[in-house]
Order: C-alpha cells, then sequence, then structure tokens
C-alpha cells in the first residue's frame, strides 16, 4: 500500500468521528482552529504530505524545525482557520489525543499536553466523557500506522517531545501552585499531583 493509500484509509477511518458525539467545537468556539499565530500549524505524519500535492488553497505545507530518525525534517501544515473537512490533517482529525511510545516501545494513546491550554477536552471530569468509539478509532488507526517504520520512528520523536510539554506543564503547575500556597494549600497538593498524562490503554 502506497502512504498515500495508506492515509486514504485512515481519513476515511476517521471521517465522521468525533471526540464527543455532540460538536465539541461548541463548547470552546472551535479553540484548536482559532489560534492568533499565523504561522502555528498540524505536523503532517510522514507521507502524509501526498494528500496535498494538489496544493488546496486552505492550507500551506513547509518544513519545521523538529526532525525525527536520521535528521528528516518533519513537514507542517498551515491553515487559515477554515477547511474542507474531507481532507483536514491527521493531528487535526486525533486532537486532543496524540499516539505515544515510550522506552519499552509499546503505544499508547494520550492527552496531547500541547492540548492542554486550549482544549476543554483535556480537563479530567471532560476526558471521562470522551466518545469511546473515537477512542478505539484513534487506537486503531496508530495500530496500522506503526506498521510503517517511518511512522513509527516520527512517533518516538514525538513522544520525546510530548514528555518534554508533560514535564514543562508539571512544572508550571508546581510553580503556579506555589503562587497561591499560603492562601490554599490543601489545594496546592492535589494540583501538583495533576499531571494530564491520561492513557487510554
Ligand atoms: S479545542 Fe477541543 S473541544 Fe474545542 S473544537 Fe477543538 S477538540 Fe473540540
Ligand atoms: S485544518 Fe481544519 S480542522 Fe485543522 S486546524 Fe485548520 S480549520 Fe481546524
Amino acid at each position: 500500500m502506497s502512504k498515500h493509500e495508506l492515509f486514504e484509509k485512515v481519513y476515511m477511518m476517521l471521517d465522521k468521528i468525533t471526540p464527543l458525539k455532540i460538536d465539541c467545537g461548541k463548547l470552546c468556539n472551535r479553540a484548536c482552529c482559532n489560534s492568533a499565530d499565523e504561522d502555528a500549524g498540524m505536523y503532517l505524519y510522514p507521507g502524509e504530505e501526498s494528500m496535498y500535492i494538489d496544493k488546496p488553497d486552505w492550507l500551506r505545507v513547509q518544513q519545521s524545525a523538529f526532525t525525527y530518525g536520521n535528521g528528516k525534517t518533519v513537514l507542517v501544515a498551515i491553515c487559515k482557520g477554515e477547511c474542507d473537512r474531507k481532507l483536514r490533517p491527521l493531528s487535526c482529525r486525533i486532537f486532543p489525543l496524540i499516539p505515544y511510545i515510550g522506552h519499552e516501545g509499546i503505544l499508547k494513546t494520550k492527552i496531547d499536553p500541547r492540548a492542554v491550554p486550549v482544549c476543554p477536552l483535556t480537563r479530567p471530569y471532560n476526558t471521562e466523557r470522551m466518545n469511546k468509539e473515537f477512542i478505539h478509532a484513534v487506537n486503531d488507526v496508530f495500530e496500522m500506522l506503526i506498521k510503517d517504520e517511518e511512522i513509527y520512528s516520527f512517533i518516538c520523536s514525538l513522544s520525546k517531545l510530548i514528555d518534554e510539554h508533560e514535564n514543562l506543564l508539571y512544572l508550571f503547575n508546581a510553580g503556579h501552585n506555589k503562587l497561591h500556597v499560603n492562601k490554599n494549600k490543601k489545594s496546592r497538593r492535589g494540583a501538583v499531583r495533576r499531571r494530564h498524562d491520561h492513557i487510554f490503554r
């Protein structure tokens, strides 16, 4: 199967399925699509650029500073806040989830720590409400994708980036709560423990 056929299949598997059974965009006014930074974008998985050879006018694809494997450049897709839904990138389809491969080499699905400042679904009480079919579909997609060596290698590098973001988030929470320690010691203890590393499998 070519990369193009692989991503066509993946896009189909995640075409109709969404994080909640209702339109979650109504909770946050589509916060994940409305970045103030015009250069903010989504990483493309290796070979996913084959879905955009026709260069749709709502999306530009460019090189990022992030690399994987033996120094291979990761491409980033930058949209104008609107898109052809049938062609939205994989990163958008799975948001706020992310595939993760740790030291033990096992694939997991996690909440993306980069989504925490933006997405209400990353709050623990909402995470529990997430559509199980969506979580299963994301798991199935990545079980299939990691059979591709390049994609496996990319997810390993992405996982290291996720570790860094989780650590930052943890430090931020710890620092933020230190500021409030005199006001409310009890709430500090609870929040410092919360690491936003919900794992779905
Ligand atoms: S930010 Fe989260 S809740 Fe809002 S539209 Fe995106 S995925 Fe849905
Ligand atoms: S490509 Fe579509 S789904 Fe993804 S951020 Fe842009 S508007 Fe949102």
